[in-house]
C-alpha cells in the first residue's frame, strides 16, 4: 500500500513500526462551536482510510483529540458568561453526535488537552532541561526553534528564510528570542482556566498537547499523523520540534494532510464565515450523501462544495442503495441450493471489482477510484441478477457490495433500532431466566442487546442500560 508523505513528498510504501498493527494520529477539533463541513472532511476521509486498514486485517490503535482549552473556547465562554468547561463539554457531546451521524468510527481514544496537563508539564521541563526551550520573565515558555536543527522539514521551508520574512512576528512586549520561537506554556490571564505549573499559574500551548497526547496513547514514535494540510505549519512542524527533541527519536512516519473543502474556491472555514455546519446539511439531505461526496474527491485535491455535487452525490448514492435493496429482496427469495457453475463464474467476474477497488485504495487511498469500482460492481449486479439465481449467488453478491460500501462508510442496510420499551421487556425477560436460574438464556438476552448495541448494567438497584 502507498501512502502520500506530506515529509519526503513521495508516494511510499506503507510499513508499519510493529507488524499487523498500525499506530495513528489525527488532530481533532476546537471545541468551541458547532463543526462546519471542513472540519468533517478530515474526519471522514481518516475514517475511511482506517476502515481500508482495518478491512486489510491491520489492528489500528486510532487516536483523535478534541482541543478543549484555547483562545476562541475562553472567548465564547466569556461571550456567554458560563465557564470554560461548560462550552468545550457542550461542544464535544454535539461534534460527537455529528460524527455518528457521519458514520465515524469513535476514536479506540479521544483525549481531551485538559485532562493531560500533567504529561505536557513533564515534556516542557524536559525540553528545557535539554536546551530546547526557555522560560522568559514573564513565566512564558518558549520553544528555542533554532536549536532544533532539522525545524522546517515537514514543511520544506528554511528557518533562516523564514526569520527573515518574518521579523513582524516577534510583537511588542514579547519575550521570546526569535520571532519563530513558538509557546509551550503561556501566563494565565484574568478569568481563564489555569493550572500549576513550575513557571507560572497558566495553561499549554496548542502545539505541545497533541506532542503528548500522541506519546501518551501511542509512545514515542507511530506510523501516521494527519489532519487538514493548514496544519503542516506551523502545528505540525512544531510538533516534530518538541516530540523529536524530547525523545530523540523519530515522531511519527508518515504525514497525511487532506486538502481543504473550499465554497467558490475559497477555504470554508469560521473565521471568513462561508461555512456550513453538519447540522444545516442534515437538514436538507441525508448525511451519507455527504460522505459519499467527500469521498467523491481523492483527499488531497481540493474540493469545491456545491449543490450541483451534492446532487450528484446523492443520485450516485441512491443507484448504490436501490442495487443493494434489490438484491437483497432477490436473495430473500431465491432459489435454494449450490450455485450453479455459470454462477461460479460470474461470482468470480466480480471479484475483480474487489480487486479494482483495493488497488485504487492501496494507491494513497483513492477513494474517488474506488466508489468508480463500487459503481462497477453495482452495474454488474443488476446485470446479471434475477429471481432466476440461487440465494447462495445472489448472498455473495450482496456480501461483496456490503463490505466495500462498508470500507467507505457507507451504509446499505440500516439496523432496525431497537426501541426503548422492547429493551425493557428483553430485560425483563432476562431477570425472569435469572430467577429460575436459566443462565444460559439470560446470558443470550445480554448477548443479543449487545449486538443491537445495548449495554446492560447488573447494579444493587437493578438493572441500567445504555446504547453504546
Ligand atoms: P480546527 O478546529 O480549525 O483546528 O480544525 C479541525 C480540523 O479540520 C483540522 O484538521 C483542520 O485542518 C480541518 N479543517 C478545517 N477547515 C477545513 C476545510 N475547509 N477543509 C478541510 N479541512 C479543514
Ligand atoms: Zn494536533
Amino acid at each position: 500500500m502507498k501512502i502520500y508523505n506530506t515529509l519526503t513528498r513521495q508516494k511510499e510504501e506503507f510499513v508499519p513500526i510493529e507488524e499487523g498493527k498500525v499506530r495513528m494520529y489525527v488532530c481533532g477539533p476546537t471545541v468551541y462551536n458547532l463543526i462546519h463541513i471542513g472540519n468533517a472532511r478530515p474526519m471522514i476521509v481518516f475514517d475511511t482510510f482506517r476502515r481500508y486498514l482495518e478491512y486489510k486485517g491491520y489492528e489500528v490503535n486510532y487516536v483523535s483529540n478534541f482541543t478543549d482549552v484555547d483562545d476562541k473556547i475562553i472567548h465564547k465562554a466569556q461571550e456567554e458568561g458560563v465557564d470554560a468547561g461548560e462550552i468545550s463539554a457542550r461542544y464535544i457531546e454535539e461534534c460527537k453526535k455529528d460524527m455518528q451521524a457521519l458514520n465515524v468510527k469513535p476514536a479506540s481514544v479521544h483525549p481531551l488537552a485538559t485532562q493531560e496537563i500533567e504529561g505536557m508539564i513533564e515534556m516542557i521541563s524536559s525540553l528545557i532541561d535539554k536546551g530546547y526551550a526557555y522560560r522568559a520573565a514573564d513565566g512564558t515558555v518558549y520553544f528555542r526553534t533554532g536549536r532544533f536543527a532539522e525545524y522546517g522539514k515537514l514543511s520544506h521551508k528554511n528557518l533562516e528564510d523564514l526569520q527573515a520574512g518574518h521579523r513582524d512576528l516577534k510583537v511588542a512586549g514579547e519575550l521570546k528570542e526569535e520571532p519563530f520561537d513558538f509557546v509551550l506554556w503561556k501566563p494565565k490571564k484574568e478569568g481563564e482556566p489555569a493550572w500549576e505549573s513550575p513557571w507560572c499559574e497558566g495553561r499549554p500551548g496548542w502545539h505541545i498537547e497533541c506532542s503528548v497526547m500522541s506519546k501518551k496513547y501511542l509512545g514515542e514514535t507511530i506510523d501516521i499523523h494527519a489532519g487538514g494540510e493548514d496544519l503542516i505549519f506551523p502545528h505540525h512542524e512544531n510538533e516534530i520540534a518538541q516530540s523529536e527533541a524530547a525523545s530523540g527519536k523519530e515522531f511519527a512516519h508518515y504525514w497525511m494532510h487532506n486538502g481543504f473543502l473550499n465554497i467558490d474556491n475559497r477555504k470554508m472555514s469560521k473565521s471568513l464565515g462561508n461555512f456550513f455546519t453538519v447540522r444545516e446539511i442534515e437538514q436538507k439531505y441525508d448525511l451519507q450523501v455527504l460522505r459519499f461526496f467527500m469521498l467523491s474527491a481523492h483527499y488531497r485535491s481540493p474540493l469545491n462544495f456545491s449543490a450541483d455535487l451534492m446532487e450528484a452525490a446523492r443520485s450516485g448514492l441512491e443507484r448504490i442503495l436501490t442495487a443493494a435493496e434489490n438484491l437483497k429482496r432477490l436473495k430473500d427469495s431465491g432459489i435454494d441450493g449450490k450455485m450453479t457453475a455459470e454462477e461460479e463464474e460470474l461470482c468470480e467476474k466480480a471479484q475483480e471489482f474487489e480487486k479494482k477497488f483495493e488497488d485504487a485504495m492501496e494507491d494513497d487511498c483513492n477513494t474517488a477510484d474506488a466508489g468508480s469500482a463500487v459503481f462497477e460492481l453495482v452495474k454488474f449486479i443488476n446485470t446479471n441478477a434475477s429471481g432466476q439465481n440461487t440465494k447462495a449467488f445472489l448472498g455473495r453478491l450482496y456480501d461483496e457490495l456490503h463490505v466495500l460500501c462498508d470500507v467507505l462508510g457507507i451504509i446499505i442496510e440500516k439496523e432496525e433500532e431497537i426501541l426503548d420499551a422492547d429493551i425493557e421487556k428483553m430485560i425483563q425477560e432476562r431477570q425472569e431466566a435469572r430467577k429460575n436460574k436459566d443462565f444460559a438464556r439470560a446470558d443470550q438476552i445480554r448477548d443479543e442487546l449487545a449486538q443491537k448495541g445495548i449495554i446492560l448494567k447488573d447494579t444493587r438497584e437493578g438493572v441500567t442500560w445504555k446504547r453504546a
